[in-house]
């Protein structure tokens, strides 16, 4: 078994009391790795290290260039690994590798877009209607930040977090899933190698019920960068608020995609596909409902369930799997107890519906991919995330009624559209209840699009241009200029 090492003021480091957990691989059921387990000294000596470089003139004494140009070598130096960070991710985290892959090598441009943003922060001159008095304003990084983020996409859901934040000029403590911490410490290395000064970046792998209120709460933590699940996120808000805390919050979702009768209906059924099965729905956008206009219900589901058959499940580092496992054996009991809750709601069962006992899954976590239909809009499985590969089909009947479906739950973090009319397309755009509205495509993201939940699925953007402002504070400078003396020092001017 591998033994890794935390990220701490740029040394590989144990656990203060020297405990370790186990990391498993999804696909076989088994640990793979040993994690440092983490206790609220470490989070102590981790932030101390950030604040210790947020205040070194190795790091403040930057110019925003200087440290943009950093973040650019970074970029450099994970596109160089890209494919080995990958392969980790996919051992850990059971997400197949193809996709992995894909999301590596891309991960890069997140910290070449906030690199190149890294120097066009600028304050303002303040037009101040008092004479003799000069106001302009600094746009100044907040200290250290911490981002605490979930399992599904380990690495990426931590670029979206620290590149803003870096090139914003804070610092940042790190603290991955314990489910997936092992390409984060593979990563470690990689910030001394691009040039980030010790103590930068830190790293400190746990559980969160142990180390969670302990960073959150923590004095010296300026700002807290949260994705996981809205349970988790109430509690988070509430350390944090307890503390006078800014957080930016990305939580679940409960997506609609919304398949109308003019659809180009080929490309509608693969859409939906990838909204469900890619990643096995474990993403936080999966479309896990399916709006279907009732004049083409039948033949939509018919086609859909043509396609979803022909899923070859299996090992994740195969090129050819196409759904993976489960990732944690809490999850995967999870996903088949909302499977349970549907069958006794009454929601009809038209594929999978319980563990996949195929040949190719060996001992790993695998569930069938599943579709119910016959699903009224308010049973659970159509209101609560699942996060797993179950798809409740819902037919409508108007526009209206399927605005007002998808806007039915406390969700809001994405929407699919999928329609031949240019009309639709910007009415449905505007009255969907979502922070991404996809049109005949589904999962596009890119750095320079904002990303972000309505409602209960959070607050705050990630990517575009606006994020970076989620980790500056806006300072007002007054000066006199006009050489007046002070005047009646006891009323305020
Ligand atoms: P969780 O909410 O369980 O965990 C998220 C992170 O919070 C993990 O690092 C976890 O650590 C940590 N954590 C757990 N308890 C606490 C605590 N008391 N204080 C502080 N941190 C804590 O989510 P999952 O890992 O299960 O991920 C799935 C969820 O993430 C889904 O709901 C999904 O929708 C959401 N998500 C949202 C995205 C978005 O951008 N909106 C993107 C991707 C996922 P540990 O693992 O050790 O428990």
């Amino acid at each position: 078994m591998r033994k890794y090492k935390m990220l701490l003021a740029g040394e590989p480091v144990d656990a203060a009391s020297g405990e370790t957990f186990e990391s498993f691989n999804p696909y076989t059921g088994r640990p793979w790795a040993l994690i440092p387990r983490a206790a609220a000294e470490d989070v102590d000596r981790a932030v101390a290290a950030a604040r210790h470089a947020f205040r070194s003139p190795e790091w403040r004494g930057l110019t925003p260039t200087a440290r943009g140009k950093l973040l650019s070598r970074l970029a450099d130096v994970i596109a160089a690994r890209a494919d080995e960070l990958a392969e980790y991710e996919t051992r850990d985290n059971g997400k197949l590798i193809l996709e992995m892959r894909a999301q590596l090598r891309y991960l890069p441009e997140w910290f070449r877009y906030f690199a190149g943003l890294a120097d066009k922060l600028e304050g303002r001159v303040i037009p101040i209607d008092r004479p003799g008095i000069f106001n302009y304003t600094l746009e100044e990084p907040l200290g250290v930040v911490a981002a605490i983020v979930p399992w599904n996409s380990p690495l990426m859901l931590a670029a979206w977090k620290m590149a803003p934040a870096l090139a914003a000029g804070n610092t940042f403590v790190w603290k991955p899933s314990e489910h997936s911490s092992v390409s984060a410490l593979e990563m470690a290395p990689l910030f001394a190698e691009a040039g980030l000064p010790p103590g930068v970046v830190n790293i400190v792998t746990g559980f969160g019920t142990e180390i969670g209120d302990a960073l959150v709460a923590h004095p010296d933590v300026a700002k807290v960068a949260f994705t996981g699940g809205d349970a988790t996120g109430a509690q988070v808000y509430q350390t944090a608020a307890r503390n006078i805390k800014p957080v930016v919050m990305e939580l679940g979702g409960k997506s609609a995609n919304i398949v109308f009768a003019d659809a180009d209906l080929d490309n509608a059924v693969k859409g939906v596909v990838s909204g469900i099965f890619a990643a096995t729905g474990q993403t936080c956008v999966a479309g896990s409902r399916a709006l279907v206009h009732r004049s083409i219900h039948d033949e939509f589901v018919e086609r859909f369930l043509a396609l979803a058959r022909t899923a070859r499940m299996g090992d994740p580092l195969e090129e050819s799997t196409q759904v993976g496992p489960i990732t944690t054996r809490p999850q995967y009991d999870k996903v088949l107890g909302y499977i349970d809750i549907a069958k006794s709601e009454g929601a009809r069962c038209a594929l999978g519906g319980g563990p996949a006992a195929r040949p190719e899954c060996g001992d790993g976590w695998f569930v069938e991919p599943t579709v119910f239909t016959d699903v009224g809009p308010s049973m659970r499985i159509a209101q609560e995330e699942v996060f797993g590969p179950v798809l409740a089909v819902i037919p409508f009947d108007t526009d209206d009624e399927a605005v007002e479906i998808a806007n039915g739950t406390q969700y809001g973090l994405a929407a699919g559209v999928w329609t031949s009319d240019v009309a639709r397309c910007l009415t449905m755009a505007q009255r969907l209840e979502a922070g991404t509205v996809w049109i005949n495509t589904y999962r596009v993201s890119s750095p320079l699009s904002p990303f972000g939940g309505y409602k209960r699925s959070g607050f705050g953007r990630e990517s575009g241009l606006l994020a970076i402002r989620e980790f500056v504070q806006e300072k007002s400078v007054l000066i006199e200029t006009s050489g007046a003396k002070v005047p009646n020092p006891f009323i305020v001017r």
